[in-house]
This record gives C-alpha cells, structure tokens and sequence, in this order.
C-alpha cells in the first residue's frame, strides 16, 4: 500500500476491512472533485492494495439545511463536471440526487455492505462531522475519514488558536514540511484496477442515478421540495469555472491583490470562495498554480517563524498577500470547527468580548430591525442595503463590506445574541460559500473572535472594534458597487 499521511486519516470505526466483497467505496460529501483529493487518492490506494473496482457515490440530498435552488444548482453543475472528469478512467461514479425528503435513506448502509472498505470526507463544519461519525458506528465495514480541507493537516495543530497572528507563526514553524506533500493531480491516472461497468441493478432501481437531472442543467426538476425563493445566481458551478476562475485572477489580478482586495470597486479578489466551500476546487491545486506562476520554491520560504504577515512565503506582494487569507485565515476556521464542537456558539467567543458585549446587552439602538427586514434590504442605511443586495443577488459580499454587514447587524438588534443568529442565517441561507469554517470566522470576528479590545468603549459594543457606514465609504472606492447594488442613489443620504 502506497504510504499515505497518517495525520490527515481518522478511522471512524473498527470493523474489518472484507477483502472478499465487490469494491472500495469512496461516498464523497465534501471534496467534491476528482482531482488533487486525498481522500480520492487513498480510496485509489485502497482499491489497488484489494485488486478491486472503485465506487465513487457523489450523493445530495435534499433537505439538508438551507437547502434551496441556488444551493442545489451550484453543487449539481460540480458533479456534471464530475461525471465528465471521471470518464474514461478506472472508476464507477454514481451522482445520486434525492427526489423526495428521505429517498436516499439506507443507500450508504446497502452500498457499504458491498464494499471491502468505504472512505469518505472529514470536513469540520455544518452537519457533516455528526453524520459520518453516526454512518461510521453502524457500518458493517472498515469506514475512514480523510481530511483534504488546507495545506496543514488538521491534526498537527496541538491547540485551537486564538489569534491569526499565533497561528501564523506556527504555520509557519510547521508548513515547511507540508508544501510538499500536497495530494497527486489525478490520483487515477495510469491506475489498473478492475472496473465496475455499472451501478448494482437493484441499488440502481431504488435509488436511480441523476443522470436526467445533470442533463437538465441549469434548469432543475419542479419536484424538488426545498426553498424556490433563493434563487440560482449568475455564473455556474464546478471544476472547470473554477479552474478558469484561478487562471483569471493569477494572470490579471493577483499583482494588485494587496493593494486593491478592500475596494470594492477594483475587483480584486479571486472569487474563489463558494469552490472551495463546496470542494470543487482545491487550496492544494491553487496552492500548485500559484508557486507556479510566482516560479517559487521551498528555498524561497524564509528561515525566521516571526508570525508577521509578510516576508515569509518569499513571494511577490501580491502573492504573500493572498496567501495569507488563503492559509492562515481560512485555515484558522478549520482549526477552531475541528477543536471547538461549540464553534457557532456566542460563549466560544473570547471572555473579554463575551463580557464586554454583555455588559452593553441594555444599551438602547439607534435602530432595531427583524430577520425578515433585514433580510429584505429594508434598513436606513443605502450602503448596508446595498451590501445585502449583493448577497440576495450573487449570493456574496465583498469581504470589506461583509465586516460592515456583520457590524451594523450587531448595532440593529437587541442582543449580540440575537445578531448572531441573523448573520449566521443571512450568511448561510443566501451565501454559496455559507456553512463554511470561513462563515464562523467571519460573523463571530464581528463579534471580537481573533480580535482585540479597541477603545474607547462605545455603546452596544463595548470594546469591540466599531464599523461606520461614512467612515467606511470615505475609505474604499465603492461608487460602482453603489450603481450596480443600489442604483443611483447617495450612500450618504
Ligand atoms: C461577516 C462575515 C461573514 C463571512 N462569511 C464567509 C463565508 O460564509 N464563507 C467564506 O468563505 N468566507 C466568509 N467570510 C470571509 C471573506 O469575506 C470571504 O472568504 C471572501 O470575501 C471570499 O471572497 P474571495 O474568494 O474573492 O476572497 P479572496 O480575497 O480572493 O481570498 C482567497 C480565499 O481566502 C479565504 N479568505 C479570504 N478572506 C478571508 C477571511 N476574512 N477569513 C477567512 N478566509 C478568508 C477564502 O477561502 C477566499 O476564497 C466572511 C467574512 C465576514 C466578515
């Protein structure tokens, strides 16, 4: 068996591995892409070592939460690229998408009585850790979790971090010897191992594959029952946007990224977000393209762990810049989800922000609005409206703005509390790249996660570092953004 990193392998059960049954299960719930994968690339392992087919199961079902039209489209163009990537290749890929609420119960369960061993995805977040540890517990076979979310193994970290500056400095005490363990292009390539030509009959008769409804695409069967308000957004899903997407912003943008990102106006980010949410791209793969663009390699990386922001990576502004929101921001998050089951939680926040936020839970608000009219663009403010606009539209914010989105929801509702659960449910209802460790970084950054205290202690926020619309808008050049998001009209008004 080709060695495989132990630090990226969680066994979610004992059970023996059977030799003897059809093939090697890869249920695919997270990374959803058929290359640069590592758990992929050890499923493959698996099936050589056994001298069995692989089965890929690329299942989604269709009340998981938030589920909507937008939701659902974005992911099912990723498994149309899925099923023509994984054409020609020594593999049996089965999308399955449920029709109706609870359809695709016990599909796991019959696949894996067949399966010598079933691999899946350990993602950190949304109802996914709960789910394959319960899976795991009834399997009748050898089931593992593989982590392929960042350039760090989630494991090696030996504590959850507090602050991006600590976690930088131990990255980059510990990445060195990652950067070059990334997982292969195309762990299929060259491979020989028995091919399975189809689906078993009977699985296939009681849960069809979604052959019909990829063909259909980008229009969806009208008997899907989830939310139809939230609608699909411009621009598709998938592996190949994806891949133009980096291309893009590498050759055009990435050497203004750390000049330009908080303008809104510039358009300098690489509107990576919502592939790499939904795994259709990997940061191993951006990680590759980039070193290749910037002709960068280890000898490059500097020999001093300072925990500074630049300097360290040994590339250009551009790309130091991107690679700290890239690796140490993003994967931040997943440090915090995989020590912290109470992530999403106000009490995970740190003491001081907990007790200065309560301390100014009676603090009257210039404004206070509900769910439903935030959720509607319906505040006093043109630029917060403007904001949310976007998210109601293209299903993002631009990062600057969200920070503003999360803070004037902290000043217009009556508690911290309350305003945690309005940004988690705009964020993670409207935002493709929702439901993310990167989500709970962010709205419980407004919070004062990762942050320090900032006087002078203000109303409703305490020490917590304070946002201004005005101020906001002197900073940043947002006039097109005003155009495009909230038509004509001063944001000052
Ligand atoms: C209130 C609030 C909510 C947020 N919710 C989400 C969310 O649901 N999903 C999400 O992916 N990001 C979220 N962010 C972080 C950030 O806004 C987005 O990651 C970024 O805007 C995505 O755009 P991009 O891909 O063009 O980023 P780029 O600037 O091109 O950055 C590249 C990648 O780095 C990561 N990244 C960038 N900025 C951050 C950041 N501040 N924190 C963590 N990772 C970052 C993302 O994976 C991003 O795709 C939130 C921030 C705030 C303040």
């Amino acid at each position: 068996m080709n060695p495989f990193p132990s630090e990226r392998l969680t066994a979610l059960n004992q059970a023996p591995i059977n030799p003897g049954a059809d093939f090697v299960l890869y249920w695919m719930i997270a990374f959803r892409r058929a290359r640069w994968n590592f758990s992929l690339q050890r499923a493959v392992d698996w099936a050589c070592e056994l001298g069995k087919p692989l089965l890929v199961l690329e299942a989604l079902s269709c009340d998981y939460p938030w589920a909507s039209e937008r939701l659902h489209t974005f992911i099912l163009e990723g498994m149309k690229n899925n099923g023509s990537d994984f054409r020609g290749l020594p593999v049996c890929y089965f999308p399955f998408v449920e029709g109706s609420r609870g359809q695709g119960k016990g599909l796991v369960r019959e696949l894996a009585s067949r399966s010598c061993m079933v691999v899946t995805d350990d993602y950190p977040c949304f109802f996914l850790p709960q789910m394959i540890r319960s899976v795991g517990k009834e399997l009748p076979a050898r089931m593992e979790a593989i982590d392929s979310n960042g350039l760090l193994p989630m494991a090696m970290a030996n504590r959850v971090f507090q602050t991006a500056y600590s976690f930088r400095r131990y990255l980059q005490q510990q990445l060195p010897r990652f950067l070059d363990r990334l997982p292969k292009e195309n762990p299929l390539r060259g491979v020989e191992i028995p091919r399975l030509k189809e689906i078993p009959v009977e699985i296939g008769a009681k849960w069809p594959a979604a052959d019909t409804i990829l063909d259909g695409l980008p229009g969806l069967p009208g008997n899907l029952p989830f939310e139809r308000a939230v609608k699909p957004v411009k621009g598709t899903g998938g592996r190949e946007e994806a891949e133009k997407r980096l291309a893009d912003f590498l050759k055009n943008t990435l050497g203004r990224y750390h000049l330009d990102r908080n303008h809104p106006d510039a358009k300098a980010t690489s509107n990576l977000s919502a592939y790499l949410h939904f795994g259709h791209l990997s940061v191993h793969q951006i990680f590759a393209g980039l070193t290749k663009f910037e002709r960068w390699s280890p000898e490059n990386l500097s020999a001093k762990a300072s925990g500074k922001r630049e300097g360290w990576w040994g590339m250009s502004p551009g790309g130091e810049a991107f690679l700290d929101q890239l690796v140490t921001w993003r994967e931040l998050g997943f440090n915090m989800c995989s020590g912290r089951a109470d992530y999403d939680r106000f009490d995970s926040l740190p003491d001081w922000a907990v007790e200065t936020l309560r301390a100014r839970e009676k603090d009257p608000r210039p404004y206070l609005y509900s769910l439903e009219e935030f959720e509607a663009a319906r505040t006093h403010d043109p630029l917060w409206n403007a904001a949310q606009n976007q998210l109601l539209l293209e299903g993002q914010i631009h990062n600057y703005l969200r920070m503003l989105w999360g803070k004037k929801i902290l000043e217009w509702t009556p508690s911290a509390r309350e305003a945690l659960q309005i940004m988690i449910e705009l964020n993670n209802k409207y935002a493709l790249d929702g439901r993310d460790p990167n989500s709970y970084t962010g709205i419980l950054w407004v919070l004062g996660r990762y942050d320090r205290p900032f006087g002078p202690r203000r109303p409703i926020f305490g020490t917590v570092r304070y946002m201004s619309s005005r101020n906001t808008a002197r900073k940043i050049k947002l006039a097109g953004y005003m155009r495009s998001y909230y038509g004509n009209r001063d944001m000052r008004s």
